[in-house]
């Protein structure tokens, strides 16, 4: 059998990508993928040269690999983890000790959040009263990783978001017609307000071409898995884009690129109809009087009954 070779050096090609019609030997597989974010980062303006990024980190190979392409590409990277506190399968702890691994090899800023130690509780108290834990766990999240993006002027967030997470939300969502999400599946989300600026500069990488870098760059990623883990979010739909991408290379990406010619015409549809005040405890963004971070953080135990009417969905 012929041995592939590389489109651009001609020598033992390692990988094959029928979306982009090429095959690479390591070398020029890791200048593709370094290109690729790179261009996107300036089409859609996600970073000026040099910036101070903050970036979601959850010890996972996308968020890792995150990191290791903006701190290569000259980006001032601060890695942020929030220790949820999930001691099944050593989730939390193994979470927690690979990200402060990887940060110290790089030599990186790294900031954690232990719940524990600052609230009193950790994200699994909330497990019996809400079913879909991992709506509160990335609420808490990406609340308090807001706040410290503002208080630290960050120029933005970034998180490991790819091609196929992008692409298999906006399957779901048009399905469903959520309008207020197809205003949001973007690349960037500007700051808005009280929210910092969001980016996902994987977004147009497949997971597969996520996972090949990170095992070219020997990244090691957790491996404990969150017993609360939603594997069937999305799954069926990622399931179903990559049927129809070995059928037609490429209609992923095609599929998701469109969308975003045209997602200027859900931006309307997608404004919250409810102004947004400060938070009367934290300050931070939201419809009602108390923000719901700190409607489920600062709580008595005696309001606890209220929590089936504490809605998930708000901010952004
Ligand atoms: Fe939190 Fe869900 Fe992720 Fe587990 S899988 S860490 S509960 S968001
Ligand atoms: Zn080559
Ligand atoms: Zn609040």
């Amino acid at each position: 059998m012929n041995k592939m070779k590389c489109t651009v050096c001609k020598r033992e090609a390692f990988v094959k990508l029928p979306a982009h019609n090429a095959k690479f030997c390591p070398d020029h597989f890791d200048q593709f993928f370094l290109r690729q974010v790179s261009r996107l980062i300036k089409k859609f303006r996600m970073l000026r040269p040099g910036a101070r990024v903050l970036v979601a980190v959850s010890g996972g190979k996308d968020s890792l690999t995150v990191v290791d392409v903006l701190h290569r590409l000259g980006y001032q990277v601060t890695g942020f983890h929030v220790n949820v506190g999930i001691k099944e399968n050593n989730f939390s702890e193994e979470s927690e000790a690979v990200t402060i691994s990887f940060f110290e090899k790089l030599g990186l800023p790294l900031k954690i959040i232990n719940l524990e130690k600052e609230y009193g509780r950790n994200i699994t108290t909330f497990a019996r009263r809400f079913p879909r834990l991992c709506a509160v766990c990335g609420l808490t999240k990406r609340h308090l990783m807001n706040d410290y993006a503002l208080a630290g002027r960050f120029s933005c967030v970034a998180t490991g978001h790819h091609l196929d997470d992008l692409a298999s939300s906006l399957l779901a969502n048009v399905l469903r017609w959520d309008l207020s999400y197809l205003a949001k599946n973007l690349p960037v989300l500007p700051a808005e307000g009280p929210f910092a600026k969001k980016i996902k500069p994987l977004a147009l990488l497949s997971e597969e071409e996520v996972r090949i870098y990170s095992e070219l760059r020997g990244i090691k990623p957790v491996t404990a898995v969150c017993p609360y883990s939603k594997e069937a979010k999305f799954k069926r739909y990622k399931f179903f884009l990559n049927e129809l991408e070995k059928q037609s290379p490429g209609m992923k990406r095609a599929f998701y690129e469109n969308y975003l010619k045209v997602a200027g015409i859900f931006e309307k549809a997608g404004t919250s109809e409810l102004p947004l005040r400060n938070c009367k405890i934290c300050g931070g963004p939201t419809p009602s009087e108390i923000c719901t971070f700190c409607r489920l953080w600062n709580r008595t135990q005696s309001a606890q009954e209220e929590d089936q009417e504490i809605n998930l969905g708000d901010g952004n």
